[in-house]
């Protein structure tokens, strides 16, 4: 069935190339390329029963037919069927035309009654003549499907080739029996059937909403094969060899003991998971979910001694270059007693740094490789790669992931895998998009934190907020951010915008020391500017959206973020959490700009009133669906046709479920399956 199309008979080249513009390629692609809609021609309607609105197929004979003036010129048709009559209009019509819709004539219609001036009509409706034989008029046996299609392929095209699939291919179901029972699945030929070629008695409403059993089911199956395609990288995973980080853990007790702070219950938990997955001899792949400000790093920095206490590099990576140089700080200060070299790699480093970091690592002087997506790149090499740590990987693919992976194996070895997210995904989803991964949620915040003051606030009252920043800065010795927000991706209009604020606050705040920062600057001088703020030389700091991740200054206890409307569930949430780092209270001010619809009203209360990531993200998977919510991940890697991770949520227990049974059981399906759904699964075997 993953036949090209062309082997069917009837399809040259060219209409085969005309079906490749709709994406469909195989012979497989077209049985699942599902109909839009459909249409009723099964039954003629007595012109006495139809109704305003409905499309119908009747029949009659016309009884006067006249080209009439009025404001638009139109041929209008009089057609009786005994019952009722019923009138056609045509505003555009050939004389051949003219000519046939005469008095007399019989015609068989199908369109949509609307109503008229003076009664019912059809405008331009499809009609053929017909004579009342119903031997030489068949009528349609099933209900007739409009498939998605463009200009060029008509829809008899389509019924042709997929009524040849039908009667002449063997469609495998690949769902077993048993499986299909359990789960109370249709049969993949009779759903097939029924989407293509539905009985006039289906309940073509529920058919077309997709809440049908046989789409059902055939979203259950793509849905299912892309889980088994993750899974099946998991489980490759387990025949490949790790170096076995086994070692009494000194240097994680040594830095546990110098911390100002003990670990949090949750923290101590997924350490031990972590510290157990290193030392197996397969390479870790874990995802450790957490809370902004639940304290990912410190168990970042405790797994990466564990490998380092081996003899092993480790590599961190985190999504941009302002989160690569705050973790280059905090790991330079934990590490500092260990004396263990680190390099800092991202794309703006001169030549000759690069070259030196390069080499310290392809030589195993250095043990820690701290930077940004750099360090995916060919030139990188390391000597040793024992475990490689990915920060906020919701803005990094599975294939980049992979590339990473893939850093390890000239060694004969493959590096441990530890993934940390604070987006959380709610589970059955993040078990899903996530089927390749262990997962391991740190669900607790560390002791004293109190929740951010968080409140919703039109722009007019700007004023009010500037003086509410100028208290927290000169009484209260508090440090403050400023988030300017543009729905355009260019970083020269974040910039310019602000550059605008800085100036505006700067006008209205003479007497605070503001600082701006953004993403066209320097790693240099992010890095400054990030110092002065955290040293508290800077009391206000202006930002685009480049702090959104990680930034950790705990004087901060005020932010503002403009048009926040702007800005999904989750990046405010991610926002917000800059603040409220350390032990006082501390606030958020979401500024909207007026009007403001329903929609965003209820999002920004969603955010104002809860402060749990998981009831945030599952807000925002109601609103955004999960597109968004996984973002590059879901984007990468799950390309759906037919089923939709947010309509089909409820089917997500039951497929992680039936994968594990065919998975054990029916191997060779698994496959199968794969190969008919996820089009990116074929290299997953390659890498
Ligand atoms: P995130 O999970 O958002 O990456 P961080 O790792 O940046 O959070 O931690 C947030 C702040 O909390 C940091 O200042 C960190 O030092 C501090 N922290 C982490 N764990 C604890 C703890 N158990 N007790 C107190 N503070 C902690
Ligand atoms: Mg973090």
């Amino acid at each position: 069935m993953s036949l090209p199309l062309t082997q069917l008979p009837g399809v040259s080249t060219r209409i085969a190339e005309l079906f490749a513009r709709l994406g469909i390629l195989t012979v497989d692609d077209l049985l699942f390329h599902l109909p839009l809609r459909y249409e009723d021609r099964t039954q003629i309607k007595p012109l006495a029963t139809v109704k305003v609105g409905q499309t119908v197929l009747i029949e009659g004979t016309i009884q006067a037919s006249e080209v009439k003036q009025g404001k638009r010129r139109s041929l209008v048709c009089t057609l009786s069927d005994g019952s009722s009559t019923i009138i056609l209009r045509f505003f555009h019509f050939y004389p051949a035309q003219q000519h046939q819709l005469q008095a007399g004539a019989k015609l068989r219609c199908f369109g949509e009654i609307r109503q008229g001036y003076s009664g019912l009509e059809l405008v331009h409706p499809q009609y053929e003549r017909i004579n009342y034989s119903p031997v030489h008029n068949p009528l349609a046996d099933h209900l007739t499907p409009i498939y998605p299609s463009n200009a060029h392929l008509n829809q008899s095209v389509f019924y042709t080739l997929i009524e040849q699939i039908l009667t002449t291919q063997d469609i495998v179901d690949y769902i077993p029996i048993q499986i299909q029972h359990q789960f109370k699945l249709l049969p993949l030929t009779t759903a097939l059937q029924l989407l293509h070629q539905p009985p006039p008695t289906v309940a073509l409403a529920a058919l077309q909403s997709s809440t049908h059993p046989a789409r059902r089911r055939l979203a259950f199956e793509e849905l299912l094969a892309h889980h088994l395609s993750l899974y099946t990288l998991r489980a490759q995973a387990y025949h490949r060899q790790a170096p076995s980080l086994n070692n009494r853990g000194q240097l994680g007790q040594q830095l546990l003991a110098q911390l100002p702070f003990q670990l949090t219950a949750a923290q101590q938990k997924v350490y031990a998971e972590i510290t157990t997955d290193l030392r197996a001899t397969h390479p870790m792949q874990r995802l450790v979910q957490g809370d902004v400000g639940s304290g990912k790093t410190i168990v970042a920095a405790l797994s990466a001694l564990q490998a380092i206490e081996s003899g092993y590099q480790v590599a961190v990576m985190a999504p941009t270059e302002l989160l690569s140089e705050q973790h280059m700080r905090t790991f330079s200060q934990w590490l500092q007693p260990f004396a263990i070299e680190i390099v800092w790699l991202t794309g703006s480093l001169t030549k000759k740094k690069r070259d030196q970091a390069l080499a310290n690592l392809a030589s195993g002087q250095a043990a820690l490789a701290i930077g940004t997506h750099a360090l995916f790149q060919k030139e990188v090499e390391f000597a040793r790669l024992g475990l490689v740590i990915i920060d906020e990987q919701h803005r990094f693919g599975v294939h980049q992931r992979l590339a990473l992976r893939n850093k390890g194996s000239s060694s004969g070895y493959y590096p441990h895998q530890l993934i940390m997210t604070a987006t959380p995904i709610p589970r059955t989803l993040a078990m899903t998009a996530y089927a390749d991964l262990d997962t391991s949620i740190i669900d607790e915040l560390p002791p004293g934190r109190t929740p951010v003051n968080t409140a919703v606030i039109p722009n007019t009252r700007r004023e009010e907020v500037i003086e509410r920043i100028r208290y927290a800065c000169q009484q209260e010795d508090r440090q403050a951010y400023w988030v300017c927000t543009l729905i355009e991706e260019s970083e020269v209009l974040q910039y310019q915008a602000a550059k605008d604020t800085a100036e505006q606050l700067h006008q209205a705040l003479p007497q605070l020391r503001i600082g701006i920062i953004h993403g066209r600057m320097k790693a240099k001088e992010k890095e400054k500017v990030m110092a002065q703020f955290q040293g508290g030389q800077i009391d206000l700091l202006v930002a685009t959206t480049v702090i959104e991740v990680g930034v950790d200054v705990p004087n901060a206890s005020l932010m503002i973020i403009e048009n926040a409307e702007r800005l999904g569930l989750a990046q405010l949430h991610q926002l917000r959490g800059r603040v409220g780092r350390g032990v006082l209270p501390s606030y958020c001010v979401l500024l909207y700009q007026l009007p403001l619809s329903d929609i965003a009203k209820s999002r920004l209360a969603t955010i104002r009133d809860t402060h749990d990531g998981f009831a945030i993200a599952q807000k925002d998977l109601e609103i955004r669906g999960p597109g968004e919510v996984l973002g590059t991940r879901q984007t990468g890697t799950m390309n759906l046709r037919i089923a939709d991770l947010q309509r089909d949520q409820d089917l997500l227990s039951d497929i992680i479920h039936a994968a594990k049974m065919l998975f054990n059981e029916y191997p060779e399906h698994c496959q199968h399956l794969i190969q008919r759904w996820v089009k990116e699964g074929l290299h997953y075997g390659e890498v």
